[in-house]
């Protein structure tokens, strides 16, 4: 339990969200008066008003064990939103301090909560900070460590160098279609994936609404005159349906999207080995599919058993050779850290796998525990490593990575992510997936068509993103596609406000 006490604020939420980098779901009692009780951890926060700015100061006590921490910070702007900003990260940033004295754990992000901390280095390089400005700012006001910084960095000068237009790309979008069907539903999956063998009767209806959608999308596409930078497949499993209907897919986005000679990559998640076969494969050879994704998440087969996937790890290796083989070269592998009964050898093992095939990029995920997920719910059932083994093993797999010449180009945090650490995409050079940075990054529309899409539409100049999600479930979406995708362009309307045509 931890007690805390607050004077002159009430930041309940941030203080919750700073524990919680500490503790796995820490028990937090807010009091406004404390009588110090054996065994729990007390912390009280003052904030003051200071000299052009705000003055806070921190105690905390456990047992015999008390520390003190003063801070002070400056208002960069008068207005009441930056002064309650500034007040709000001096209470978390004065709690962190306490926390990491207390504890002896450091945390590399400092008070940066959020899950895409490159976008806070771009905003700040965007709006004409020099590098060291930007890093002093994410150093003095956010507590970001110093080998953070150079990660940060490191990714950001390699996006720009991907996507050299990376800062007026909102005037192009990108697509991303949702296919929700998988052979079978994995433990830790949050994912709209439904088992195909279960919904057959669901598929071919959910179909014709995909290539609705994507004709009257398209129309609309052609009529702004809009150009696509990046069109990716995802979903579920979008290999999970079969060659042909793939075939008429891929003709369909063909025939609707304006500019596809321009689109500058088509990625396929062909994720699950299960579902790869080689006509799939010569069907995206045909529609020149860039990239595709065959994701082993381990090569441990018990672990394969234990998350429900059902599939083999040979069938991983043999689906990867048969692409290569047809031509499909450009090939993305996931691993995830921390499956439930996997310590540092079973991720030794994987990695010396990966290394065998060498794939063009690799993702390593940190397991996060989503509340939906089956293995969320039924945690007991599942053991996962500590804390101290799942940064062992992110820091083998960035050591890994970097001596066999991968390089990190896009990162993101999740919440309840195991030891707080993030989720990393390295791929060889050249090989970098431009959705990814798309979709991490946020600097342009992204057009969400099929089941469980979630649209992020902005306005090109304004960088304000509306959220316009796509029901999850097939059923609903062969329910009410059509009036789905009427309502969806008239706020795309609504939104681009005719400045799509004149860009
Ligand atoms: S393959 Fe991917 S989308 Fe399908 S159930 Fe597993 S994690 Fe979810």
């Amino acid at each position: 339990m931890i007690v805390v006490k607050c004077e002159g604020h009430s930041f309940e939420r941030e203080i919750g969200l700073i524990l919680a980098l500490f503790e796995e779901e820490p028990e937090i009692r807010f009091v406004t008066e404390y009588i110090p009780t054996n065994g729990e951890t007390y912390i009280q926060l003052t904030l003051q008003p200071g000299e052009k700015g705000v003055h806070t100061l921190g105690i905390i006590e456990k047992g015999e064990t008390r520390f003190t921490y003063d801070y002070d910070r400056l208002y960069l702007a008068f207005d009441e939103k930056s002064m309650r900003k500034t007040a709000k990260q001096a209470i978390s940033y004065t709690l962190l301090m306490l926390m990491e004295q207390l504890t002896g754990v450091e945390q590399g992000w400092g008070i940066l909560t959020g899950i895409r901390p490159t976008k806070l280095l771009h905003q700040f390089l965007s709006s004409g900070m020099t590098k060291e400005e930007a890093h002093r700012r994410l150093r003095t006001d956010y507590m970001v460590r110093p080998y953070k910084l150079e990660l940060l960095q490191k990714i950001v000068d390699l996006q720009l160098a991907v996507v050299p237009d990376f800062y007026s790309i909102d005037q192009e979008l990108s697509v991303y279609i949702g296919i929700p069907f998988c052979p079978t539903k994995c433990a830790y999956c949050t994912f709209p994936a439904y088992a195909i063998k279960s919904h057959t009767a669901s598929v071919n209806p959910f179909l014709e609404g995909l290539h609705y959608e994507i004709e009257q999308v398209g129309a609309w596409l052609k009529k702004h005159d809009q150009r696509i930078t990046s069109i990716y497949f995802g979903g579920g499993t979008p290999t999970s349906i079969t060659a042909d209907d793939m075939d008429r897919l891929f003709a369909s986005i063909h025939e609707s999207f304006p500019h596809m000679d321009n689109v500058r990559e088509l990625t396929v998640e062909a994720g699950r080995p299960d579902t790869i076969t080689p006509e799939k494969l010569a069907v995206m050879k045909k529609w020149n599919v860039d990239r595709i994704s065959i994701n082993p998440q381990s090569f441990t087969q018990e672990t394969l058993h234990a998350i429900g996937r059902h599939h083999t790890v040979e069938e991983t290796i043999e689906k990867y050779h048969l692409a290569m083989e047809m031509g499909l070269r450009n090939i993305n592998m996931d691993l995830i850290i921390g499956l439930p009964n996997e310590g540092l050898a079973e991720f030794t093992h994987s990695l010396e796998e990966v290394g065998k095939l060498m794939p063009a990029s690799l993702t390593v995920h940190t397991l996060s525990f989503k509340r939906a997920s089956e293995m969320t719910q039924n945690k007991e059932r599942y053991r996962v490593a500590d804390r101290d083994e799942i940064r062992a093993m992110m820091e083998l797999a960035e050591k890994w990575t970097r001596e066999q010449g991968y390089q990190p180009y896009y990162l993101y945090r999740q919440k309840n992510i195991l030891g707080n650490l993030e989720n990393v995409g390295y791929s060889m050079p050249g090989q970098e997936s431009i959705y990814n940075i798309m979709i991490m990054e946020e600097v342009q529309s992204i057009l969400g068509l099929g089941c469980g899409a979630v649209s992020k539409l902005m306005q090109p100049g304004s960088g304000k993103l509306t959220r316009w999600p796509n029901p999850k479930d097939p059923k609903t979406y062969n329910e009410t596609y059509r009036e789905l995708v009427k309502a969806k362009l008239e706020d795309m309307d609504a939104i681009y406000g005719g400045q799509v045509a004149q860009s």
